[in-house]
């Protein structure tokens, strides 16, 4: 594995494969790598002939000083990692070949960026817009890769390929749990053994509130996983909607076989971790 720390040496390398007709995947990365990032360059190396993974902890899109410190750094192991999965080209830059002072772009994505992660998280997204517009302005990728995790991410990340016409493609890639069913997260690691138990529950409520989705309504389940959540001094509930699944426009009602997502943002102690599951007809009638 090939690694660069410098956005010229990228270009360079990259301009080179490009020359030989290569097809380019990217996978960009917090680090505190996990079987779901994992996922994401395996799913790459079955669909272009180049993966680049870049592991670049964003300082701009982190809107809490201290949420940034704490985050989690395991860059030994990352790369070990991506080794082993025969990953061709890792990307680790530092902030200032990124960014210089005097530019501070500011995208507008109407509402898919003011509700949820946008609404909680100010600054979050045109962050991620911003580092993601200098990556793929240097890896050039013919495909990037992106977990549904960051359901509204994913989102805002169409929407900017889209309105600056960047010619990539998008690609989806499924959520990736632990056994007990907590999607994998690199911030898992600093949650203490019994807030990892506690962690645990979330899938399980979120599961249980379609039952009540489908039984009572919308406000009922809202109601189910507020007081489900108030249960423990712990956890805090940042938010829990269920909405139109391109938008993210909160619903008021829920017709039975339509199609929405119910997406959460709960803190742990000090952990704050987020989690969604799309609902169609078919996970209905289950
Ligand atoms: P992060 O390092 O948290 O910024 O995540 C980098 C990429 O990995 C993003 O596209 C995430 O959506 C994706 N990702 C993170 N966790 C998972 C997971 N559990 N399953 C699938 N993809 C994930």
């Amino acid at each position: 594995m090939l690694i660069i720390r410098t956005g010229q040496d990228l270009q360079m390398q990259v301009n080179l494969l490009k020359n030989k007709g290569l097809k380019i995947g990217f996978v960009p990365t917090m680090g505190a790598l996990h079987p779901g990032h994992l996922s994401l360059v395996k799913t790459s190396l079955t669909k272009c002939d180049i993966t680049v993974c870049s592991i670049f902890v964003n300082p701009r899109q982190f809107n809490d000083p201290e949420d940034l410190k704490r985050y989690p750094r395991t860059p030994e192991k990352d790369q070990a990692m991506l080794e082993k999965a025969k990953c061709h080209i890792l990307f680790v830059p530092e902030a200032d070949e990124l960014y210089t002072d005097h530019e501070n772009e500011q995208y507008q994505f109407g509402e898919l960026d003011k509700v949820l992660e946008g609404r909680h998280r100010p600054g979050h997204f045109n962050g991620v817009a911003q580092v993601l517009k200098r990556f793929f302005t240097l890896v050039q990728p013919d495909l990037a890769f992106f977990g549904q995790k960051d359901y509204q991410q994913l989102l805002v990340v169409k929407a900017l390929v889209k309105q600056l016409k960047i010619p990539v493609q998008i690609i989806a890639c499924p959520i990736e749990r632990e056994q007990d069913g907590l999607a994998m997260s690199s911030r898992n690691t600093l949650l203490s053994p019994a807030e990892r138990i506690l962690a645990s529950g979330i899938p399980e409520m979120m599961q249980k509130s379609l039952n009540v989705l489908k039984k009572q309504g919308i406000k009922e389940a809202k109601d189910f996983v507020f007081k489900e959540v108030s249960r423990f001094p712990e956890m805090k509930l940042d938010y829990f909607e269920i909405c139109e699944p391109e938008t993210l426009v909160p619903l008021q009602t829920y017709l039975s076989n339509q199609t929405a997502v119910a997406l959460i943002a709960v803190y742990v102690g000090k952990v704050r971790l987020i989690d969604n599951i799309v609902l169609s007809a078919q996970v209905l009638k289950v």
